[in-house]
């Protein structure tokens, strides 16, 4: 009566869900890009690229953006300004993007992973604290998937043993914690512009501070010593200071561009995703096995790049993975359903560092379980209406009713 899509029966999507265009395609910034082209300043500082920068960072509550090649550069450049270097250790979650864990390497400075919390699957602060040692100069808590590092604790923890914290916001654009944006609640945020993120202009980064010290050796750090808003052929503003190795980490005038066009739009689309994954988490709940991420604890606004969702193994049948439901659900025609990373960082294969370059501070007894539990539902999903959803659910039912024993 009710066969698996993927056992021959007929799929709860009669043809495989598609979506609107991700990222978002508005034809009044294909216009903005053909001025820009015709203008031939395609590079640094241009005006996109000033008003973006200050829009975003006064989005987030920050003083001061700095727009940036990437956000592993962005990472980098933030633990360089703070002087981290070699011999010193930066606290990062084990479960983390590469980037999170490289940054620190780059600089010759110690990766140290801690373990995260059971409900937001983010930096676990007594894992933090328990890592600390007298090298430990900074730490990077991630906001991750669709929560938030419990910025209270760890600032606070950070605070007292004089360490800086670093926020990765590379899933948390527009994400707010009682009221202040993300980014602004360390001494530096970071962001990541590339194609799978909230926003998205092919490639791109940015940091964002509140302490003027910081926003000029990071700006020196990205544009090779240059001091903020200097070009080639103008005064460079002095030197840098002595030692400081600065970079050509800088982004372009069109990313810029699209980027502020998509600013615009970045309220009210964190709301509609926000709605939706509330309806989605009441709904799922109610299915036996599933549970979801929860939202950044003190988020008054949270940001959801993905919707994280676990499968209890217990609950299914014998020989029935995580990968199984997936492989069901993709098959009832829900695409946009995945795994995740499927291993804490340093532990993936991409992960190319010798031991001795970093340290495992706790057992990764949460980032195991995320490992084998979890299950991410993509942006789009977040974007739809409510009568999908509705199917999605279905589809989810519908697996699990199957593969529960
Ligand atoms: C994407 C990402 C980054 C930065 O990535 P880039 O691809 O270098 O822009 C950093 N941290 C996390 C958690 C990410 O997902």
């Amino acid at each position: 009566m009710n066969t698996l899509a993927i056992n021959g029966g007929v799929p709860v999507f009669r043809e495989p869900q598609t979506f609107a265009p991700w990222p978002p395609v508005y034809p009044e910034t294909g216009d903005k890009l053909r001025e820009i082209y015709m203008s031939a300043n395609w590079s640094f500082y241009g005006p996109a690229e000033a008003q973006f920068c200050q829009e975003f960072a006064a989005y987030h509550t920050s003083e001061y953006g700095v727009f940036m090649a990437n956000g592993t550069t962005t990472l980098e450049c933030a633990l360089a300004a703070l002087g981290v270097g070699a011999g010193d250790e930066v606290i990062v979650p084990s479960w983390t993007w590469m980037a999170t864990g490289m940054a620190p390497v780059y600089l010759g400075a110690t990766p140290v992973f801690a373990d995260g919390e059971k409900d937001t699957f983010c930096l676990d602060p007594a894992a933090f604290e328990a890592a600390i040692t007298p090298r430990t100069k900074a730490v990077i808590p991630v906001h991750l998937f669709g929560s938030m590092a419990d910025m209270d604790k760890i600032c606070a923890i950070a605070d007292k043993h004089g360490i800086a914290v670093i926020e990765d916001c590379a899933h948390a654009h527009g994400g707010k914690w009682r009221g202040k944006g993300v980014g602004s609640l360390g001494k530096v945020g970071s962001f990541s512009f590339q194609q799978s993120k909230i926003m998205t202009s092919g490639e791109g980064g940015l940091c964002t501070t509140d302490d003027p010290e910081l926003f000029e050796t990071i700006s020196r750090l990205k544009h090779i010593g240059y001091a903020p808003g200097k070009k080639r052929g103008e005064v460079a503003g002095g030197p840098p200071q002595t030692g400081l190795l600065c970079h050509n980490y800088r982004a372009t005038e069109f990313q810029a561009q699209i980027l502020l066009d998509q600013l615009h739009h970045l309220e009210s689309d964190t709301v509609s995703r926000a709605e939706n994954a509330e309806y989605l988490r009441k709904r799922l709940e109610a299915i036996p096995g599933i549970k979801t991420q929860s939202p950044g604890r003190c988020a008054t606004m949270q940001s959801y790049y993905v919707f994280g969702i676990t499968v209890d193994p217990q609950i299914l049948k014998p020989g029935i993975s995580k990968a199984d439901v997936i492989a069901a659900v993709n098959a009832e025609g829900a695409t946009e359903v995945f795994g995740g990373w499927g291993a804490v960082t340093y532990k993936q294969n991409l992960w190319n560092v010798s031991p001795e370059k970093y340290r495992v501070a706790s057992a990764d007894v949460v980032a195991d379980i995320i490992a084998n539990r979890i299950i991410l539902l993509g942006i789009q999903w977040l974007m739809s209406d409510r009568a999908v959803l509705d199917k999605l659910v279905e589809a989810f039912d519908k697996v699990m009713k199957e593969y529960s024993r």
